[in-house]
């Protein structure tokens, strides 16, 4: 047989099956979430090494995180062994980052440039606003940064900007330069921001036909996965990498017919509007690459009829889709399970106490996950998740990059290895405290201005600037340390660069001889990062301190490579894209969570945020786990939370509605008094209509809430008045703090003892 072995299509339904054996130019498969696009995507690569129709260095693939990647080339090595080796297997970032390395250089960069995170981004922003005196228009870092991100999505640099800016608006004149000012720190420092990495290469591509050429031709089969997710920048790549050549090239670059090309996506997940993904790349693919074949798939084989039929309805909702039915031959499963705690903690208590349950019936902790919306969700869960001591990993946006300290340490090594970095440079002058202030600073910028030095340079001609002598060998002696770390990055470990740097500088000294006791924890986060740099030496014997820093830029800024083997997994709705658990729980399904509050107005939002809701219910394969809370702490105030407007968007049958503990208990439930009495800071419980039912009723549920809310709303309560709760009997108030719908009230009770409620909510009366 000429294609794909029996073996590589065993189990897969006739579509499945036409599309891993499909062999044309383009090829685009859509489908709705679980019905094994991503399986199809894996098994058409394993297809091609198999009957070695390509080499492993000629595929490259690309997955939305880099734990889809590992998970894609962990399922192909699973099929075909070591001839996965080889493969570019990887997100849009990391491919361009390995295109970057070997390629800047062409065009003015070195192959051991920066890679800025946003917040480096936001720091030299910063810093330029600062200098442009833009701040009294209004700029700030975050929304500068926001307009440059989204202007590189679609491709715009400063020159294709500034000719088609309106000279006449100040504003636009502003931000103009100070995106030109920005650029050109950028390029002085020899270092991409994160949308630069997608752009620059695009750019090189188009700048370089013979570089483009060469990636052309080696690449035979381009393969992309979340396709529904790209942005323009995104496509403009794929394209590069794929598109047959035309007349306007020249005869060297004119060869071959482009890589054939297979996209999956399913247009119901695209959740990334906001970094510019572009629906249309999608539903125009066609278009585009003309003569492509679609195939579609309708089975889903991941999840169970209630979870899909929820998911179904709710993602009906949304116009301007195609319609597809989703089905599985699983069967029913059990009903959605809900539950509304009367705060985040409640529901976090609610989310730990179901896990276990489901750990003590066989259900293994890294078979569950925990969504949300928001990362401030987190310390609910996590102070009940250490409390109950389940063991528990965050996915995502580790902050473990994000401290100062990691962030300090890094910025030595990245001194050492682009020393062009200014930023990075800056970043260690004066850390740990050696003396060198502000002024000395701006000193050695002009030195190096006037003399045509770069600013590293400077600092090792610091003898020159006439500073005092503690200054001037306190610069000298940081200068002779980097240099010590540049000859050492050509013999020895990265992780020996960093001890070295980290010792010698005095930086990990420093924070254990602070009295802050936090400093030991710092320290122990540098010695942290060490442990980090020699696994990355296990992992990559041949791997060099760029390496290294790139694997850190990336993670950092993605997903995180760690295994989650025997941990529940908890993340943000996003990062869940793709992937699957026996049981989900998706919790503070509230408006201003989901959607979210900064979504609700504007154009698309609530549609996109309902695809969000989509992913995270499709996401479940036996198990789905909606909760809110009533309450819910959140920018730093605590305030009353609604249900989210998408839970009557599935059909009231499916979900088996759970009391709050709380509410249970005082109609007979079973859990003791004293554990409920513990459970949430706002043991306020909410009233009759609330607590005699589980909240079926789809219709009527939200009012019973506003009503609640009326009811307390213009309740006056003062010291020393007397209440009465539906819980906890009668009481004292001691006092009234807040206001408005914050206004809480202190009240002693004389059996339940001490208590906080927030009277806006609580089922309290006065008597
Ligand atoms: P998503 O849209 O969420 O990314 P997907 O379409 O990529 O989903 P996969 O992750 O590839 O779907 O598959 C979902 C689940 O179904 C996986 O566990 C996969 O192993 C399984 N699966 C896919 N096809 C089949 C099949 N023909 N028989 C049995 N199981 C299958
Ligand atoms: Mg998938």
């Amino acid at each position: 047989k000429q294609h794909a072995g029996s073996r590589l299509l065993d189990g897969l339904n006739p579509q499945q099956r036409e599309a891993v054996e499909y062999r044309g130019q383009a090829l685009l498969i859509v489908a709705g979430a679980g019905s094994g696009k991503t399986s199809v995507l894996t098994r058409r690569i394993a297809g091609l090494l198999e009957n070695r129709e390509a080499w492993p260095s000629q595929i490259l693939a690309i997955t939305f995180t880099n734990k889809a990647a590992a998970e894609m080339r962990e399922r192909v090595r699973a099929l075909v062994g070591g001839a996965a080796e080889g493969m570019w297997i990887s997100t849009f970032h990391s491919a361009c980052v390995r295109i970057l390395r070997r390629e800047a250089e062409n065009f003015g960069f070195t192959r051991n440039f920066t890679i800025y995170d946003s917040s480096d981004s936001r720091v030299l922003i910063k810093r330029i606003i600062k200098e442009q005196g833009a701040d009294v228009l209004g700029f700030t870092p975050a929304n500068v940064s926001a307009k440059i991100s989204k202007l590189k999505n679609e491709l715009a640099d400063v020159d294709s900007y500034a000719r088609n800016a309106n000279m006449d608006d100040p504003n636009e004149v502003a931000f103009l330069q100070i995106f030109r000012a920005y650029t050109r720190a950028l390029t002085a420092a020899n270092a991409f921001d994160f949308d630069d990495l997608i752009g620059q290469t695009v750019y090189l591509f188009r700048a370089f036909p013979q570089v483009a050429a060469a990636y052309r031709k080696r690449f035979t089969h381009v393969l992309v996965d979340e396709y529904q997710d790209t942005n323009h920048a995104q496509y403009a790549l794929i394209r590069e990498l794929t598109r047959p050549p035309t007349v306007e090239d020249d005869a060297l670059v004119a060869s071959g017919n482009g890589a054939s090309l297979t996209v999956v996506g399913d247009s119901d997940q695209s959740i990334y509007a906001f970094r510019g993904a572009d629906i249309r790349n999608i539903v125009e693919f066609e278009r585009d690459f003309p003569g492509a074949k679609v195939i579609l798939l309708e089975q889903n084989y991941r999840s169970t009829q209630n979870i899909l039929t929820a998911a179904n309805s709710v993602i009906a909702n949304n116009f301007d889709r195609k319609d597809k039915k989703l089905w599985t031959a699983v069967g029913d499963g059990e009903k959605i399970v809900g539950y509304t705690g009367y705060s985040g903690h409640d529901e976090a208590q609610f989310v730990a106490d179901e896990i276990e349950k489901l750990h003590l019936a066989g259900t293994a902790y890294s078979d569950i996950a925990v969504f949300y919306r928001t990362n401030s969700q987190t310390r609910a869960l996590e102070e009940i998740f250490i409390r109950s001591a389940l063991p528990y990993r965050i996915m995502g946006g580790t902050k473990f990059y994000e401290r100062a300290e990691v962030k300090d340490a890094m910025a030595y090594l990245i001194s050492v290895a682009n020393p062009a970095d200014m930023l990075a440079l800056r970043r260690v002058l004066n850390t740990p405290k050696r003396g060198i202030g502000p002024a000395t600073e701006t000193a050695l910028f002009s030195f190096a201005e006037d003399n045509g030095l770069s600013f590293r340079e400077a600092m090792r001609e610091a003898t020159g600037l006439g500073l005092g002598p503690k200054v001037t060998n306190a610069i000298l002696s940081l200068s002779a340390l980097l240099d010590e770390g540049e000859k050492l990055v050509a013999e020895g470990k990265v992780s020996d660069v960093l001890t070295l740097l980290v010792t010698k500088s005095g930086l990990i000294e420093a924070l254990r001889a602070s009295r802050d006791p936090q400093d030991e924890a710092r320290a122990e986060n540098i010695e942290e990062l060490i442990a980090v740099a020699k696994d990355f030496e296990r992992n990559n014997p041949d791997g060099e301190l760029v390496d290294f820093l790139t694997e850190v830029s990336l993670v950092a800024a993605a997903d995180d490579l760690d295994d989650s083997s025997g941990t529940v997994s908890l993340m943000t709705l996003h990062t869940a894209k793709g992937l699957e658990y026996d049981a989900v729980f998706l919790t503070g399904i509230e408006e201003d969570l989901l959607p979210h509050r900064m979504s609700a107005s504007e154009p698309g939002g609530p549609a996109e945020e309902r695809r969000l809701f989509y992913v995270g219910i499709t996401r479940a394969r036996k198990r789905l786990f909606l909760s809110l809370a009533m309450t819910r702490a959140q920018y730093g105030e605590t305030a009353v939370a609604m249900p989210s407007r998408y839970l009557q968007e599935i059909p009231a049958e499916l979900i088996e509605w759970r009391q709050s503990p709380g509410m249970a208990n005082s109609r007979g439930g079973s859990q003791p008094r004293a554990l409920n009495a513990n459970r949430s800071k706002w043991t306020g419980g909410t009233g009759d209509a609330l607590s005699n039912r589980p909240l079926t009723e789809k219709r009527d549920w939200p009012n019973r809430i506003t009503n609640q809310v009326r009811n307390n709303g213009d309740l006056e309560l003062a010291s020393g008045d007397r209440i009465r709760h539906t819980d906890f009997g009668e009481g004292r108030v001691q006092s009234v703090t807040g206001e408005g719908a914050k206004r809480i009230a202190h009240v002693a009770f004389d059996a339940a003892g001490f208590k906080k409620l927030l009277i806006k909510i609580a089922p309290i009366e006065k008597i």
